[in-house]
């Protein structure tokens, strides 16, 4: 390709200036990354959605052979509306030993060093594979990284070990929380509120349910499981949005909110969501029917993200340790991939350039630095799965 060379900070470049928001489609950035690849004879396959609009990239250097290491990232990123940027989000900026630009750190710069070893790895002469895979939409419920782990569950020589390369200052985590996020939606029945024993008001019910979530944080918090390794130590249950209603003398039909509920390794978050399903909505439900049989209730899970069990940590993770100088694995509070690919029978660590404290703002950077020592790293990693194969 004219103009693209393999130097990591060309390539973070290159993928800054594509908006991959993940409201729009990906396929520029993912066929950018494929063309990429076919210049040093790699296939790239490139995975659409059921909508055609996005995709996800699956590549595999090396040798057809199970085992080997998954280099595994999201090429979407969060929107800049309403931020204030010092320069443009969608150009590569570099000031102060710093690359700026809308997800330098969460987590094109990952995928910009992953993509910059590729010359040396098609070149090399590899004992195990070393797959590549990118993902859409993870900003808004990791759905590109479901389907790519029912790809990798299936497959006939699926990876040894995932590296997700989110933001973690190059230090190793193997443990993170889940994510369940949840659409709520009342349909009450409208009427005039001064005759509001005739109608079905969506708000209240949609409050009482809200409420119902808020007692269960308060549960969660005093007398729920705790694993002291995270922070806070006990599964979160939070209402993010809530709208409804149109006018304070008309008895509301619609209510809408969002609650997400973040659970330990430990904790099944359907089996929360199904109690307050069976102890606090069916009843709700009965008593709105006895005004309106047109109304409903509705709690549909609009994404599950895994939590990510720390394990003892094993040669693999020792390794990992060992050559990003973290004494013990950490553990984290917010969701990644890494959850889904260990579920598909990958384990998987996160680890990758760059402060989560920074991920989401204006002015997201990545340290120049940051990038070398995630160079110095998956190179490290690649060396010992060709020496130690699994
Ligand atoms: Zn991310």
């Amino acid at each position: 390709m004219p103009g693209v060379t393999h130097d990591k900070l060309d390539l973070l470049a290159r993928l800054i200036g594509y908006d991959s928001v993940s409201a729009r489609p990906n396929l520029a950035l993912i066929g950018f990354i494929a063309d990429y690849l076919s210049g040093f004879g790699i296939e790239g396959k490139i995975l659409k959605d059921a909508t055609g609009s996005k995709a996800n990239l699956l590549a595999t250097i090396g040798p057809q052979a199970s085992g080997g290491l998954m280099l595994a990232g999201h090429t979407d990123v969060v929107p800049v509306e309403g931020q204030d940027w010092r320069s443009d989000p969608f150009t590569a900026t570099r000031r102060d030993g710093r690359v700026y630009g809308r997800g330098a750190c969460d987590m094109k710069g990952f995928i910009s060093v992953a993509l910059s070893l590729v010359p040396e790895l098609a070149r090399a002469t590899l004992t195990r594979p070393v797959h590549l895979a990118f993902t859409y939409d993870e900003e808004i419920g990791c759905f590109g990284g479901a389907a790519l782990a029912e790809i990798i569950a299936r497959m006939d020589h699926p990876p040894g070990f995932c590296i997700v390369g989110e933001p973690t200052g190059m230090k190793v985590v193997s443990g993170h929380k889940g994510k369940l996020s949840i659409d709520g939606h009342v349909r009450g029945a409208e009427c005039h509120s001064a005759y509001n024993d005739r109608g079905v008001n969506a708000v209240e019910i949609a409050a009482e349910i809200v409420a119902r979530f808020r007692t269960l944080q308060k549960r969660l918090a005093t007398e729920g499981t705790r694993d002291e390794r995270f922070d806070p130590p006990f599964t979160t249950v939070h209402t993010g949005v809530m709208s409804g209603g149109v006018a304070r003398n008309i008895v509301p039909r619609d209510c809408r909110f969002e609650v997400e509920i973040r659970n330990l390794p430990g904790d099944d978050p359907m089996d929360l969501l199904h109690a307050i399903e069976a102890e606090t909505v069916e009843h709700l439900r009965v008593e709105m029917r006895r005004v309106s049989p047109d109304t409903s209730i509705r709690l549909d899970v609009q994404s599950c993200i895994p939590a990510l069990a720390p394990g003892d940590p094993d040669e693999i993770v020792r390794q990992a340790l060992r050559l990003s100088g973290t004494n013990r694995p950490g553990v984290v509070s917010f969701a990644t991939e890494a959850g889904l690919y260990q579920r598909a029978g990958v384990p998987a660590i996160v680890c990758g350039p760059g402060d989560i404290a920074q991920a989401h703002r204006p002015d997201e950077y990545v340290a120049v630095e940051q990038l070398e020592k995630c160079e110095a790293f998956l190179r490290g990693m690649i060396r010992n799965q060709q020496s130690n194969p699994k």
